[in-house]
């Protein structure tokens, strides 16, 4: 229990009277229409706190004066109000301040925390920070847009860690593992190729999505900040390197990416610095949000503020576990959906990102994530919302409820990851392996068409042949998203040593090459891992969570080698958004306009009749078999556009006499002159 001033006693008894709070059983479905999720109001006169908690005895406030360790300012006990939220108003200005509440319930004191909602937290989130947040913004902030969009499917994801990105010592970053890695200018590799954002502009993507940057629990942020100082001038990154799944502030930004986690402004005003550097790069930012589990039961701001409310619990009375992390969130409950609309809500308006990927969305249930689509739509329809369709244990609710994968057309525009392409081209998740289609193996063509068309009903696919799914699953191709490798397991380079066969980097590379075709013209949204473009590895480790930066980091020296490597996904990138062909809105012009034609084993023909989106007309041919495949093409008139590695918009020569050679291990790609 937290230290007690005997003057309460006689006040809680007092509160007690005046406040009848309800059974538990219906705090499960209490009302929150009324209910406010922000817990603190700051004006300069006074600021107004709040915390939602319908079934405690009582709720205090603490004020302090730092972020971690003291006395108490200030110690108030805050008011019953009729929504199941308990108030306090507290005069002067307090900026500057850190709070936590801390709740009793059926007798027993919690631990302090800085409530669900807090926006800005002191070292390592442990106590709530009150701060202006108008003075956080940037300069030229209330300028900032989101860079156009005019579909979903024109999004070309590019995913990413701080670390892994601006971490290793040959990319020159002043700002190592920082947000301000992406706000720096200038930077280049040994033979002068552009760093950085500049790198990333040169690539084309259109959004990167960041690995989860709110506050999360497993990095000790005063670690990361007095290495980095030691090492001087924060030039170099300090303190261990994680993922970072596992939220503890879902509404503060991690404190590790920032230049100084004791300031609670400073990393709310450094990521508002790349999102705003991002925007004028003319690419849109994307967050990974965690909603799924929390990094632990016991210290978690949902238990010390509402026990018991926002996990779901299993028929013993145990903690669900489908995260695979020891807890499971029930965002099914009123308020815990509540949370999580106005969460996201607060980071598209106060932040400006652009949307979000849903860790375990299968986890989640269906109408809580169509209500955040809807939110979403009031602010920008071009909003993009994703998910992993699937959970690492069986939740408790009813298959039916979630948003798995199978129930995707029940979500409206939230697209899915697409397990079943992935691993038609390079193996299953459960043996690192274990090859598909790029290693040559036959049987994976239907499983790659699917992915091909967006994982719509598509009448040229014979179901029973697909790996995972045995209907579409997607009502329009921007409802999935087409990938090959991601952060978890091995990366593209890692898997293909291990999987395909390859007998040296140049074999690897075609493969790699090859697979981000059939990826990048999917009509599904595309994603790719980052440093795949330079042929980025991870040593073979498949979980690389919480592995060193010598192993995570991208050495950007590999630019210079793989140079024709990264102008191929350059290339590649550049011709999807230069052609409607490749990223059809209407799943009905995919069924009427996509074909696949006759092909041999392990090699994949699909034409597409882009005249009908006002285009050109396109065949693109996969041939993973290790010898070269000479195609009938049944019109003549076509130039290569993409041959053998290399990309060339003007052509690379003309198909004659109807045939097409592509040669082993790569992907043909003819446009209609
Ligand atoms: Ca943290």
């Amino acid at each position: 229990m937290k230290k007690m001033a005997f003057w309460m006693v006689p006040v809680l008894a007092l509160a007690g009277c005046r406040y009848h709070k309800p059974a538990y059983e219906s705090v499960l479905n209490y009302p929150v229409k009324q209910a406010p999720t922000e817990e603190v109001l700051y004006t300069p006169g006074h600021t107004f706190f709040s915390v939602w908690s319908p079934n405690a005895d009582s709720v205090m406030l603490y004020l302090y004066d730092a972020g971690e360790g003291g006395e108490p300012l200030r110690s108030t006990l805050l008011k019953p109000q009729k929504d199941g939220s308990w108030t306090t108003r507290q005069k002067g200005d307090l900026a500057g301040l850190f709070y936590t509440f801390q709740i009793k319930e059926n007798g027993r004191w919690y631990h302090e925390t800085p409530g669900i909602f807090a926006k800005a937290v002191g070292i390592n989130g442990q106590r709530g920070a009150i701060v202006d947040l108008q003075k956080t913004n940037p300069e030229g902030w209330s300028e900032d847009q989101r860079p156009a969009l005019e579909d979903l499917n024109d999004a070309i994801i590019y995913e990413m860690h701080w670390r892994d990105f601006s971490a290793h010592q040959n990319g020159h970053f002043h700002y190592p593992g920082k947000f301000l890695c992406l706000t720096e200018e200038g930077l280049s590799t040994e033979a002068g190729q552009p760093l950085g954002l500049e790198h990333l502009k040169q690539l084309g993507i259109t959004h990167i999505h960041i690995l989860p940057s709110y506050d999360y629990g497993s990095i000790d942020e005063k670690g990361a900040f007095s290495e980095a100082r030691v090492l001087e001038s924060g030039a170099a990154v300090g303190g261990n390197y994680n993922w970072g799944y596992d939220p503890r502030n879902y509404n503060a930004p991690e404190g590790s990416y920032s230049t100084n986690p004791y300031d609670p402004t400073c990393r709310i005003r450094e990521m508002k610095q790349m999102i705003q550097a991002c925007h004028q790069a003319g690419i849109r930012v994307i967050l990974d949000v965690v909603y799924n589990h929390t990094y632990d039961v016991e210290q978690s701001a949902f238990t010390n503020t509402c026990p018991g409310y926002f996990y779901r619990t299993m028929p013993d009375g145990q903690l669900g576990n489908a995260s695979g992390c020891g807890n499971e969130t029930a965002s099914e409950r009123p308020m815990m959906r509540k949370f999580m609309i106005e969460s996201c809500r607060y980071w598209l308006t106060e932040y400006h990102l652009d949307g979000f990927r849903f860790d375990l969305m299968g986890i989640h249930d269906i109408e809580t994530m169509n209500a955040i689509r809807h939110m979403a739509d009031e602010i920008d329809p071009s909003i993009l919302i994703y998910g992993e369709g699937w959970a690492a244990g069986a939740p408790q609710l009813p298959e039916d409820r979630l948003a798995m994968k199978a129930n995707t057309q029940e979500l409206d525009r939230i697209a899915a990851f697409s397990d079943d392409m992935r691993d038609a081209l390079r193996g299953p998740f459960s043996d690192d392996h274990v090859g598909a289609f790029l290693a040559g193996l036959p049987g994976f063509e239907e499983s790659i068409k699917f992915g091909l068309v967006g994982a719509i009903d598509y009448p040229q696919i014979n179901m029973d042949d697909v790996n995972y799914s045995c209907k579409a699953w997607a009502n329009r191709p921007a409802q999935m998203i087409a990938y090959v490798s991601c952060h978890d397991d091995m990366c593209l380079v890692d898997r293909l040593r291990a999987s395909a066969g390859v007998k040296d980097d140049t074999e690897t590379a075609k493969l790699d090459m090859l697979a981000q075709t059939a990826v990048l013209t999917s009509q599904g949204i595309p994603f790719i891992f980052c440093g795949e473009e330079v042929m980025r590895d991870k040593k073979g480790v498949h979980n690389s969570f919480c592995s060193p930066d010598e192993i995570n980091a991208i050495d950007w020296s590999l630019k210079d080698r793989n140079k024709a490597l990264f102008d191929y996904y350059a290339g590649l990138i550049k011709l999807r958004k230069a052609h409607k062909a490749f990223r059809m809105a209407d799943p009905e012009l995919v069924r009427q306009y996509v074909h696949f034609a006759e092909a041999p084993s392990n090699v994949l023909v699909y034409m597409i009749d882009g005249s009908t989106v006002d285009d050109s007309n396109f065949v693109v041919i996969l041939n993973a078999n290790r010898n070269a495949v000479s195609i009938h093409i049944p019109v003549n008139g076509y130039r290569v556009v993409v041959r053998d590695g290399v990309v060339n918009a003007d052509g690379l020569g003309y198909v004659e006499d109807g045939k097409a050679v592509v040669p082993a291990q790569s992907a043909l790609i003819l446009q209609e002159i």
